[in-house]
């Protein structure tokens, strides 16, 4: 069996398998979590956290970072709208000078969401230009990405109601929008500001030499980074993460400042985690290209690829398995060669006949909940994912199905992960409740 991030869950319902799993934990990949990566973060700060002479940090999901310059003020990223508020009475109490301008490390709403409240009447919004076409992306699909923010983070559904805005209805809040590079000189420190695409193509990195402090936004956190993320987006390249990790690494930081988290502070340290971070992005890239020349499906690659010792990065946030899928489909897409593929045959097409030469669905939920016993809980999910494609109430699957998930769940060190687990876990409920 593959060690995966999630192999703990294997001995959901079999302790004696846990001891073949134990290497699973010695990794460290369960149970270790970062607050920083969770949109439920909470800060005590009390005050902000003065990260050098003129730069501020108010910690959130994700952070707000203000710079204090001889020729006024400049915020780099807002947070999400929730912690905003926050965020700006802490930093307004370093400085309550308007800012003259707010840089927006991408367009993603925990970095954005600040925005209205922090400009005022002559505050210039500075973003990369692939922001607008990012922008009316999310717009266009927020009935679509409404559903799953609220699926995945268990929050309330405000655009859950199949909203279909049309293709360019989002509100663009850059006043200033740059291609390659944008210099801005603030007297005692200059922001080199630079286009930087890797968790999206609006992405940019902020440096300023006079701190040798650099600002990253999401292309390094204290994780394997979400190369693919479950709720759904355009193709994250792994090669982009690798070019960028190497215009950063050539600065030679002292300070290096991400959205989420804490800084790095010190030359060796950033280059260190920089160097690993690269490498590691490289090695699954490059594992997963060579399987596809080779002629390996995404399922085999999945399997059989795992970061070497050396290149070990915790995996709370993103992981190795769907990297290399988000990688493998992001260059070919859907199809896998498979006419019945080709052909678009449904699941409970596929299933029906199958179920009924195994004696029907109770036979099949019976051998489901056997396999869970044994330990073989992916198995099991599976085979009530074949139930429910063509009884979506089979109660004895979707009680098996909702057991599974729970244990995965309790046991899960994966902030997205355990969102989509939770999902699954109020699915089956509402499904059983509705017998
Ligand atoms: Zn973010």
């Amino acid at each position: 069996m593959k060690k995966t991030f999630r192999a703990a869950t294997f001995s959901a319902f079999a302790l004696t398998a846990m001891a073949i799993h134990t290497p699973a934990f010695a990794d460290g990949i369960v149970g270790e979590t970062d607050d920083s990566l969770s949109l439920l973060q909470t800060s005590t700060q009390t005050e902000a956290q003065r990260v050098t002479d003129g730069i501020y940090k108010a910690t959130g999901f994700g952070n707000s970072f203000l710079v204090v310059t001889d020729k006024g003020n400049v915020i780099i990223d807002t947070s999400l709208d929730l912690y905003a508020p926050g965020h700006k009475k802490l930093l307004n109490a370093v400085n309550t000078d308007e800012p003259k301008y707010i840089i927006i490390t991408h367009g993603h709403g925990d970095h954005t969401g600040g925005i209205p409240i922090w400009r005022g009447k002559n505050t210039e919004v500075i973003a990369q230009k692939e922001s607008v076409e990012f922008l009316h992306y999310q717009k266009r699909l927020s009935g679509f990405f409404g559903r799953q923010n609220a699926a995945q983070f268990n929050i309330s559904d405000r655009n859950v109601n199949g909203e279909n805005p049309g293709n360019y209805d989002a509100t663009i809040p850059a006043t200033i929008l740059f291609d390659k590079k944008y210099s801005l000189d603030m007297g005692n420190m200059t922001f080199d500001i630079r286009s930087a695409p890797a968790e999206t193509y609006d992405a940019l990195t902020v440096w300023i030499s006079e701190r040798k402090a650099v600002f990253v936004g999401d292309l390094l956190y204290t994780s394997f980074p979400n190369i693919y993320t479950l709720r759904g987006t355009k193709p994250r390249w792994a090669l982009d993460y690798v070019n960028a990790l190497n215009e950063v690494l050539k600065l030679d930081a002292e300070i290096l400042l991400g959205s989420h988290g804490e800084p790095i502070i010190g030359a060796e340290e950033i280059k260190k985690v920089l160097t690993l971070h690269r490498d590691a992005i490289l090695y699954v890239h490059d594992a997963t290209v060579a399987g596809m020349n080779e002629g390996k499906d995404v399922h085999t690659l999945i399997e059989e690829i795992e970061l070497p010792e050396e290149l070990y990065i915790k995996q709370p946030y993103g992981t190795v398995a769907w990297s290399v899928r988000g990688i493998y489909d992001g260059y070919i897409g859907w199809f896998d060669g498979n006419p019945t593929t080709m052909l678009g045959i449904k699941p409970a097409q596929a299933n029906s006949d199958l179920i009924e030469m195994a004696g029907g669905a109770d036979m099949v939920s019976k051998r489901a909940q056997l396999l869970a016993e044994k330990g073989n809980a992916d198995q099991a999910l599976a085979l009530t994912d074949s139930i429910l494609s063509i009884d979506p109430r089979h109660k004895g699957a979707l009680t098996v199905r909702l057991a599974i998930l729970t244990k995965m769940h309790e046991e899960s060190g994966n902030y997205n992960e355990k969102g989509w687990l939770g999902y699954g876990i109020r699915d089956a409920e509402k499904a059983l409740a509705g017998q």
